[in-house]
C-alpha cells in the first residue's frame, strides 16, 4: 500500500508537470483528486490497513493529498498564464497606431466645379438641358451659322465618325438648337436653361488644350432680351462664383452663332487684380464666351427674330478649376492618377 502511494505520487507529479493548457489541468484533478479520484479512493480505503500502520499511512497519505492540492493550484496559475501570454501575443493590439482610414472616394475636381455651376445657376433660373455627345455636322455647325467651307470651321478640329455627317460634338453650342426646337414649342416659349457637357476636338493634347473637356453652356430666348440682361445676368453670376465684389469686363468678340459676341473677363481672385502667375500678370482672368443669339440661329431654332431675342455663353469649367487651385497643366483631368485626384 505505501509503495502504492509514493509510485501514484510521482505520477501525479510527473503528469502535472507536463500539462501546459487549463483543460488539462482540469482533467489531472478530477483524475487524482476529484470524489472519484486516485488519491481520494485510497484514502477511503484506509480501513483495510493494518490498525498499527493506519495512522503512519493516514499522515502521509494527507501529506501527499495535500501537496499534491498545491502543486495543482501552481500549475493552474502558472497555465492560466501562459494562456494569456499567448493569448496576447496571438492576438496583439497596437492600441498606439493611427486609425486607419476608410477609403471612401471623392468627387472628380470637374465634377465639384460643374455642381458648384449647377448650384448658382439654379439660383439665377436656369434649368439643366443635356444634349447629346454624338452630333450630325448640320447642328454642330450649319445650324449655328457657320456653312460648310466657312472659315470659322477652322476654329474647331473635329472628330469625325465612320457615318457621313456625324461626329462627336465639338462644343456645347449645338444644344442651342435642341433645346430651342424641343422646350420652344415652334419659337411661342421662352427659354432659361444650361447645358453642361463633355466636348471633342481632334486636337494636339498639352498642357494648354485636351482632346476633350466640358463646357457649360448658357441660353435665355425672351421677347426684349437685350445685352443688358446678359451682362446683367454674368455679373450676377460672377458676384456668386467669385465674391461680392467681384469685378467684371467685356471684351469685343466674334463667334458665328452671335452677334456681337464678348469674352468676358473677372478680376483676378487670387491677387485682386495686381497681377500674378495665374491671371499671367494681367489682373484679369477669362471666365466665359458670350453673345445675343444670332438672328439666323434664332431662326433655325424655330424662333421669329423679329419677335425674340436670346442671348447665350459657354465656360469652361476646367479652366475655372485650373485657376480655382493653380493648376498648370489640363492633361491631369483624364489621366485618372490619383495622385491628382485625392487632392480634391
Ligand atoms: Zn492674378
Amino acid at each position: 500500500m505505501h509503495q502504492q502511494l509514493e509510485t501514484l505520487y510521482a505520477e501525479a507529479l510527473a503528469e502535472l508537470d507536463a500539462i501546459t493548457d487549463s483543460q488539462a489541468v482540469r482533467a489531472w484533478e478530477h483524475k487524482y483528486l476529484g470524489q472519484k479520484g486516485a488519491v481520494t479512493l485510497i484514502l477511503r480505503g484506509i480501513g483495510q490497513i493494518p490498525k498499527e500502520e493506519r495512522a503512519a499511512f493516514g499522515k502521509r497519505a494527507n501529506e501527499i493529498k495535500e501537496a499534491l492540492a498545491e502543486a495543482h493550484a501552481r500549475r493552474e496559475t502558472l497555465v492560466q498564464e501562459q494562456e494569456l501570454a499567448r493569448d496576447l501575443e496571438e492576438n496583439a493590439v497596437d492600441v498606439t497606431l493611427p486609425g486607419r482610414a476608410t477609403p471612401t472616394g471623392g468627387l472628380h475636381p470637374s465634377t465639384q466645379t460643374l455642381r458648384q455651376l449647377y448650384d448658382i445657376w439654379a439660383e439665377m433660373g436656369f434649368q439643366v438641358y443635356r444634349s447629346r455627345d454624338v452630333e450630325t455636322d448640320e447642328t454642330n455647325f450649319s445650324l449655328l451659322n457657320i456653312p460648310p467651307h466657312h472659315p470659322a470651321r477652322d476654329m474647331w478640329d473635329t472628330f469625325y465618325t465612320t457615318t457621313p455627317g456625324v461626329i462627336l460634338r465639338t462644343h456645347t453650342s449645338p444644344g442651342q438648337i435642341h433645346a430651342m426646337r424641343d422646350l420652344g414649342q415652334n419659337g411661342t416659349q421662352p427659354i432659361r436653361v444650361i447645358l453642361p457637357g463633355m466636348c471633342y476636338r481632334y486636337e494636339q493634347v498639352t498642357a494648354r488644350s485636351e482632346m476633350q473637356f466640358h463646357q457649360l453652356e448658357g441660353l435665355a430666348i425672351g421677347r426684349n432680351i437685350r445685352m443688358s440682361d446678359l451682362k446683367g445676368t454674368i455679373s450676377a453670376f460672377a458676384r456668386r462664383m467669385y465674391g461680392a465684389n467681384a469685378a467684371v469686363r467685356y471684351r469685343a468678340s466674334y463667334f458665328p452663332f452671335t452677334e456681337p459676341s464678348m469674352e468676358v473677363d473677372v478680376e483676378c481672385f487670387l491677387c485682386g487684380g495686381k497681377g500674378c502667375r495665374v491671371c499671367k500678370y494681367a489682373g484679369w482672368i477669362e471666365i466665359a464666351g458670350a453673345g445675343m443669339v444670332h438672328p439666323v440661329v434664332l431662326q433655325n431654332g424655330g424662333y421669329d427674330p423679329t419677335e425674340w431675342s436670346g442671348f447665350a455663353f459657354g465656360m469652361g469649367p476646367e479652366r475655372m478649376t485650373m485657376n480655382k487651385h493653380d493648376i498648370n497643366d489640363i492633361r491631369y483631368f483624364w489621366q485618372n492618377d490619383l495622385r491628382f485626384l485625392e487632392q480634391f
